[in-house]
């Protein structure tokens, strides 16, 4: 039985259900995405994917931010989109759809599924103003002069996610916060556009021309989509709190309903032992990773609730494990059944909480038994879940170097030996090796 750790009643638990609703808090679209970006969104990946191969039925959506993200959790500071812009001299329209285009390319080089609906804050600016007037109407908003807020101590469960008390949060509030504000932890759910400041994006509301604050376009697509409970929702553990704690409080103060079942959080990632920062300058975007399926077999190695550590050695490590397992798949004889006894050690594994290393040894154990029997077949199932790419590796290898093969082939058949050998060289020269077997030529990566 499939269980997944809750970061809200720390414990892991099981599903009652078969079809599992799924939301995943996007990119804020400002920027290249990098690393821990990826770490992040591929931990929802092997989530989805796990239970999809536990046969659940998964409806999977995710926001686009773009707008409302400001640079300070304390509702203050540039909005980050509109700081993008102007840095870069472009439409704000122009980056959002720039960096998500990217953002998404990544994805797909990384083998991340695509979300079976993806919606932009922007799309929904009217029924978070909907549900805006809600929490008015029901008392738990307030207008002051630069927007509408949340009213923390009118929802008392406020904390229950992070551990935080309003007391805490009192005394740990910066001291330039907003005075009006009625708790230092109340929360923007629409910001009026500044008076001294044109933005690029903004809209009428009964309240004053504005935009809407971060947390509320994922309350709001959440339940468009989705209703009022969703059975996972996946984010980064930085995204606990304020984010994913006032998600909690704006959608329960509406509904009434417990908003999430499970909370899904992926640790921070580092790089080499060091916290990833501009400062430091060891920011890594996806840009620079040549090679996103290594990354994929790096990821997989590690487990999404301990901190995850980058290390290029790493990485270098995993190329070659991740070109192993391509030449040993590549080796295999066709099979038509699944190894049941590799199998069921797999699932076990990936259904205590992704133990995604254990999965990894179990793959490893499986190619070198010698006595296993199924070895493809039962490689592809798990390939289900690890999204390395065997059932395309063929793919992989470029119609040039299949073409150069099969000429080969038939200049041996003629006894062309000089010819075949050349043609062996050009072949190599590209980076493969090539086997003669009485099946047939024999192709890895060299
Ligand atoms: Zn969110």
């Amino acid at each position: 039985m499939l269980k997944i750790y809750n970061t809200l009643s720390g414990k892991k638990e099981s599903f009652r259900k078969k079809t599992i609703t799924l939301y995943t808090c996007g990119p804020t679209v400002y920027d290249y995405d990098h690393l821990g970006h990826a770490w992040n969104y591929f931990n929802s990946d092997i989530l989805r994917r796990t239970l999809e191969y536990n046969n659940y039925k998964v409806k999977h959506v995710m926001n686009i931010t773009d707008v409302g993200h400001l640079v300070s959790d304390a509702d203050t500071g540039q909005d980050k989109m509109e700081k993008s812009a102007k840095e870069k001299k472009k439409s704000i329209w122009k980056i959002a759809e720039y960096f998500t285009k990217i953002f998404f390319e990544n994805r797909k080089k990384l083998n991340i599924l695509y979300p079976h609906i993806v919606s932009r804050a922007t799309d929904c600016i009217k029924e978070t103003q909907d549900l805006i007037k809600i929490l008015i109407k029901k008392g738990y908003a307030y207008k002051i002069s630069d927007g509408i807020y949340f009213n923390v101590q009118k929802f008392p469960k406020y904390g229950k996610l992070s551990g935080n008390t309003l007391e805490k949060l009192k005394a740990g509030a910066r001291i330039d916060i907003n005075l009006e504000k009625k708790h230092p932890a109340d929360f923007a759910l629409w910001k009026f556009s500044p008076k001294n400041e044109k933005r690029q994006m903004e809209w009428d509301s009964p309240w004053g021309k504005g935009f809407p604050g971060w947390h509320m376009e994922c309350s709001t697509i959440a339940m468009k989509y989705l209703g009022k409970t969703i059975d996972i929702h996946t984010g980064g553990e930085d995204n606990i709190f304020p984010h994913h704690e006032s998600e909690i409080a704006q959608s329960e103060a509406i509904n009434k309903k417990r908003f999430v079942r499970i909370w899904f959080h992926t640790r921070h990632l580092k790089i080499e032992g060091q916290k990833m920062s501009k400062s430091l300058k060891n920011f890594i975007t996806l840009r620079e990773i040549k090679n996103p399926l290594a990354l994929r077999y790096l990821f997989l190695t590690a487990h999404y609730r301990t901190p995850f550590n980058y290390t290029e050695k790493g990485l270098k490590a995993a190329e070659s494990a991740l070109k192993s397992l391509y030449n040993f798949f590549l080796s295999l004889e066709d099979s038509k059944r699944i190894n049941k006894k590799y199998q069921k050690q797999f699932q076990t594994a990936i259904n205590d909480d992704l133990n995604m290393p254990k999965a990894m040894s179990i793959v490893w154990k499986l190619i070198k038994d010698q006595k296993a029997k199924d070895k493809k077949q039962t490689l592809l199932n798990f390939d289900k879940v690890l999204g390395l790419g065997l059932k395309e590796l063929k793919i992989i290898i470029p119609e040039k170097i299949r073409k150069l093969i099969k000429e080969r082939e038939t200049q041996r058949k003629e006894k062309n030996w000089e010819k075949a050998d050349k043609l062996r060289n050009q072949i190599e020269k590209q980076g493969f090796l090539i086997k003669d077997t009485e099946k047939g030529t024999n192709i890895s990566f060299a």
